[in-house]
């Protein structure tokens, strides 16, 4: 293996790489009211017995004195670490708590960018013993943004991290115009990038140590860590270069190991790895809410579904955006199984009527949701259903005679 240059953030590595428990810390680090324990519950009960500081969760004084200046009494910090499909799971010194924004910030709520994302801080009060209201978002640090297309907005994936782990399986996915494409994605949202080169169990050291020249020669000043999560070469680089308190996602195609090296850093298989093909084109992660893990290193991740195509312009990651969007809208609709084309108390079309929700967007989504309902009927189906739009286009035909 080559030598692979890596800087490391700060000091206390051989520290960090104990397997260690979390250090007991009891109580927050800031004032302001004391929200109840959450019930106890899966991983929830963890962090009742490893009570951790907010600068642990990433917390500075970037955000201390925005929190300061938001002047709203009675409340206090607490970063979104997943993004259900109703509610936000926050976290905070005292632990895990699902929060809801208040009906004003639905209200004020314009653009994907107005609502909570994974990584965010956000000024809480509390609702009742298991719940928060989110009060308000601190201004971003960072923003790692995907756009589908220049008309419509930018959809936020996670906020506030500080590096973009771009990775890149070794072998057939190796591409120096993809790594370029990340890093732009990465630059807008201010985020460092730095580069993973996993699977370098599949090549010989001549190839690797020539594809790790191809990238110095195209890219100044980036980071390369090498890995393989089969031999488990450069996983130590890996590890170390995560710092405490700082938080990093990773961006790559499906299929280059993101999970696997998650899993890795984690040192538990709590992340599934893909099992279906991609021929099928339906990941694993399809369904799963994005998410923040917390390594024992004290290092923060996010495994986020929605930046495994970010970038790609894969017509499914826009469809993915478009319904996201929606989906998220939806939850204020009268009825359960609103189709958001005529029902009453569709919050969709609301939003569509007070030019919250763009005109297109919403037509698209019509479409592609059509689109997608005929691919998924049967070949039978689909005759029936194109004969029967034959036979009705030949009667209106017929009554313009
Ligand atoms: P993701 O879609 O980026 O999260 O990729 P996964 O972590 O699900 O991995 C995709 C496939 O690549 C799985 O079959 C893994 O076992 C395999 N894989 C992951 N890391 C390595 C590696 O370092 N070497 C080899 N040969 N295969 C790997
Ligand atoms: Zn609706």
């Amino acid at each position: 293996m080559g030598r692979i240059r890596y800087n490391r953030l700060c000091g206390g590595v051989a520290e960090r790489f104990k397997a260690t428990v979390l250090k007991i810390v009891v109580g927050a680090t800031l004032p302001g009211v004391r929200i109840p324990p959450p019930p106890l519950v899966g991983k929830i009960m963890v962090d009742e017995i490893t009570k951790i500081k907010l600068e642990d969760l990433g917390y500075d004084e970037f955000f201390e004195s925005k929190w300061k200046s938001s002047e709203l009494t009675d409340s206090s910090v607490a970063r979104v670490v997943a993004e259900h499909k109703e509610t936000y799971r926050i976290k905070n010194a005292d632990g895990e708590y699902l929060a809801k924004i208040t009906g004003k910030q639905m209200f004020n709520a314009v653009k994907r960018e107005d609502y909570p994302a994974v990584g965010d801080w956000v000024v809480i009060t509390g609702l009742d013993e298991e719940r928060a209201v989110i009060r308000n978002i601190l201004p971003r640090k960072t923003i790692l943004k995907k756009k589908y297309s220049d008309k419509q907005d930018a959809q936020i994936i996670a906020a506030n991290i500080d590096i973009a782990f771009v990775i890149e399986s070794i072998d057939r996915d190796y591409n120096l115009n993809r790594f370029e494409r990340y890093f732009v994605l990465a630059n807008e949202g201010g985020i460092r990038p730095a580069i993973i080169l996993n699977k370098i169990d599949l090549v010989s050291e001549t190839e690797l140590n020539e594809r790790i020249n191809q990238i110095k020669n195209r890219f100044d000043n980036i980071d390369i860590i090498s890995t393989s999560t089969i031999t488990e070469q450069g996983l130590n680089e890996l590890a170390n270069y995560i710092t405490r308190g700082k938080t990093y996602c990773f961006l790559g195609s499906s299929g280059v190991g993101k999970s696997s090296l998650i899993n890795k850093l984690l040192k538990r298989n709590e992340i599934k790895i893909r099992e279906i093909s991609d021929a099928t084109g339906k990941g694993k992660h399809t369904t799963t809410a994005r998410e923040m893990y917390f390594l024992e290193n004290g290092g923060i991740v996010i495994d986020n579904p929605g930046t495994r195509e970010v970038g790609m312009a894969e017509i499914s990651a826009g469809i993915k955006n478009i319904f996201d969007e929606i989906i998220f809208l939806s939850k204020g609709c009268k009825y359960a199984d609103c189709t958001h084309t005529h029902e009453p108390g569709c919050a969709v079309l609301k939003a569509v009527g007070e030019k919250k929700l763009n005109e297109n967007k919403y037509q698209n989504y019509i479409k592609l949701k059509k689109e997608s309902e005929y691919y998924k009927m049967t070949n039978l189906e689909k005759r029936q259903k194109d004969r029967r739009f034959g036979q009705f286009v030949k009667k209106a035909l017929d009554q313009l005679k």
